[in-house]
């Protein structure tokens, strides 16, 4: 019998047994938990009006989303969260925007223990697959192969990251106090660089193409943008740490992020405007340097 086809029971199951421990839910913000997280996530995930939209169409016209950039996989993922407070795939919350990773100088960053390394703890829902930890567990891998950065199941740690299945990808930028809500859907999170991404945002990095330089190397054509969407394009006071802007950044979106039909441009390059960007699907190598900058070197 293949796993999909297992009682879904059978599969929480073995899931449980892989040392990945559910956290507490109280200290999320109210307006992100629709209801107790249950493993019968099928039934929960709601997806309105997805044949009529123009990216939609796009994503069908592929016929493995392996190949997708993670830009594209973002936005086909987080196509109707507008109502649970989520910009582009970045929570905000109720009581302050931070979205600025300008945080880290106001305390967003995660302590680096006296070893040089920086601990970052996490629980992850029950509701996974084995396959799909796998992923998440990858992902995390790349941090700590490549940077000081260790994801490690909290034990009795006050912050942690708690990674949960509920509609979209997203997370907070940097450590924000308690257990903050990284959610990755099984409904088209579990890439690599999908995962990667959204742990940049939980270390404090945000979007590349909102950097504060980014007007030397993107211009962004409003008129091109889905309405209501513009703000996913607002420049934001990043610290750039004198790294190079980085087209093949996995924070970087792609030219038709949020196109308002689809096909028309919402970034393009300069000033050499073949110049491609936004198509990363893992962490390029300035990715890498940004976060020994910001997390291992003294
Ligand atoms: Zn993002």
């Amino acid at each position: 019998m293949k796993e999909s086809e297992k009682p879904l029971e059978r599969q929480v199951q073995k899931t449980q047994r892989l040392h990945f421990r559910p956290g507490s839910m109280t200290e999320f913000p109210p307006q992100l938990v629709h209801g107790p997280v249950t493993a019968r996530l099928e039934n929960r995930t709601t997806r309105e009006d997805v044949s009529s939209s123009p990216w939609s169409r796009r994503v069908k016209s592929h016929t493995d989303d392996e190949q997708l950039t993670v830009a594209e996989l973002l936005e086909e993922a987080n196509r109707n969260l507008k109502r649970l407070h989520v910009h582009g795939d970045v929570a905000a919350s109720s009581v302050s925007r931070r979205e600025a990773d300008s945080c880290v100088l106001s305390g967003c960053l995660w302590p680096r223990d006296p070893d040089g390394k920086v601990y970052v703890p996490y629980a992850v829902a029950n509701h996974y697959f084995s396959e799909e930890l796998d992923v998440i567990r990858g992902a995390m891998d790349s941090f700590s192969n490549s940077t000081c950065i260790l994801f490690v199941p909290r034990s009795d740690q006050k912050d942690f990251l708690h990674i949960q299945s509920l509609p979209g990808c997203y997370s907070y930028v940097g450590r924000r106090g308690g257990g903050q809500l990284v959610s990755l859907s099984r409904r088209g999170c579990l890439h690599h660089g999908t995962v990667q991404h959204e742990l940049l945002h939980a270390l404090g990095f945000n979007h590349e193409h909102r950097r504060s330089d980014r007007d030397q190397h993107i211009r962004v054509l409003l008129e091109n943008i889905m309405s209501g969407h513009e703000f996913n394009f607002d420049k934001v006071d990043t610290r750039n740490q004198e790294t190079p802007y980085d087209y093949s950044s996995v924070m970087h979106y792609g030219r038709l992020a949020f196109s308002r039909d689809g096909s028309s441009p919402t970034m393009e390059a300069v000033p050499d405007a073949g110049a491609e960007f936004g198509r990363a699907t893992r962490m390029s190598r300035d990715d890498v340097r940004r976060i020994k900058l910001l997390y291992c070197s003294d």
